[in-house]
């Protein structure tokens, strides 16, 4: 199957071609099964509205900007795009060595060996007394 997502073009043009031929069907010849027809009309005005709406969430998703439009807007506003890339980093530094320090540490049970949680009072596997 696909792994890239269709683009929203191609649902608006498959939907276009599909709710123009059948709405010409409908007006200009005699059809003996209009309800088809009609149902083909609406699964391509399905298809149009589905390419609206993709396109739309893809430009929520993008916060609105394309790529280089965000760099045009950090450079207007002053702020260099590197600066806040190593403002990034920074944080995910701290934020590791946040978890680091939360971490609990290991401590092998006397008994029988088994690494547990310096937090348990006693082994998660023998039961011994840890503390
Ligand atoms: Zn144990």
């Amino acid at each position: 199957m696909h792994n890239k997502p269709l683009d929203p073009k191609v649902h608006f043009i498959v939907g276009i071609l599909i709710s123009a031929f059948s709405a010409y069907t409908l007006l200009f010849t005699e059809v003996p099964n209009k309800s088809v027809m009609q149902l083909f009309l609406y699964i391509g005005l399905g298809f149009i509205a589905l390419a609206f709406l993709k396109k739309g969430i893809r430009y929520i998703r993008e916060g609105g900007l394309k790529k280089d439009e965000r760099e045009l807007a950090a450079k207007i506003s002053g702020v260099p795009q590197a600066a806040k890339e190593e403002e990034y980093q920074d944080q995910l530094k701290r934020q590791a060595q946040l978890q680091e320090r939360n971490r609990p540490s290991i401590v092998a049970c006397q008994l029988c060996g088994t690494r547990n949680y310096s937090t348990s009072n006693y082994c998660h596997m023998c039961g011994y007394k840890l503390r």
